[in-house]
């Protein structure tokens, strides 16, 4: 993408769905591409009968995996559920596990999922105008928990590199539910 300049600097405007024109491509993910991700695989069925909705989208700059820059963007997560579950992004290990990263919710609200590999989980609360610190080693995932789109600026070093199988495979020891009208944190019984 030409438009940015890695060396020299840029501006870069998000069109977060506010009309204005587009500065930067997003990526799309549908329910048809995550659907060993939710639990309830009978859910996924119907829904996909009828419809194969929008869970998430983000925009990729096509930042240079090289050491010292870094890599940014915003995720939109879409309020939405799958039998009970909340929707979600998939999720990732930094293929770099000693990488970290940084997100700034910027409207919405739901849980930042977070494992390592040896099976420590953590679930922290997402608020407007709030950061959360992902530290090094853990899997992260978003999970939005409530009636707007959940809208996230992230940043994380460009050559951290995303392994997606691990979590994808065997899941996250966590799932974020409703139960009586409120979120809740469960295990995966799938685990
Ligand atoms: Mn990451």
């Amino acid at each position: 993408m030409k438009q940015f300049d890695w060396d020299r600097g840029f501006p870069v405007d998000f069109d977060l769905n506010t009309g204005r024109s587009k500065a930067a491509e997003t990526t799309r993910r549908y329910l048809s591409q995550m659907q060993e991700m939710f639990f309830d695989a009978e859910a996924v069925k119907e829904i996909l009968k009828k419809e194969d909705p929008l869970i998430y989208e983000f925009y990729e700059l096509g930042c240079p995996e090289r050491q010292g820059d870094l890599a940014f963007g915003t995720t939109i997560l879409y309020p939405g559920m799958v039998g009970d579950e909340f929707y979600m992004t998939k999720g990732h290990f930094h293929t770099r596990l000693e990488t970290s990263e940084v997100y700034y919710t910027l409207s919405g609200e739901g849980y930042m999922v977070m494992e390592n590999p040896e099976g420590s989980t953590a679930e922290i609360p997402l608020k407007k105008n709030e950061s959360v610190y992902v530290p090094r080693r853990y899997a992260h995932r978003t999970v939005n928990t409530g009636s707007v789109p959940l809208i996230l600026f992230f940043v994380f070093d460009a050559d951290a590199g995303h392994n997606y199988g691990t979590i994808e495979t065997k899941g996250y020891h966590k799932r974020v539910v409703a139960r009586d009208g409120k979120p809740a944190v469960i295990d995966n019984l799938k685990w």
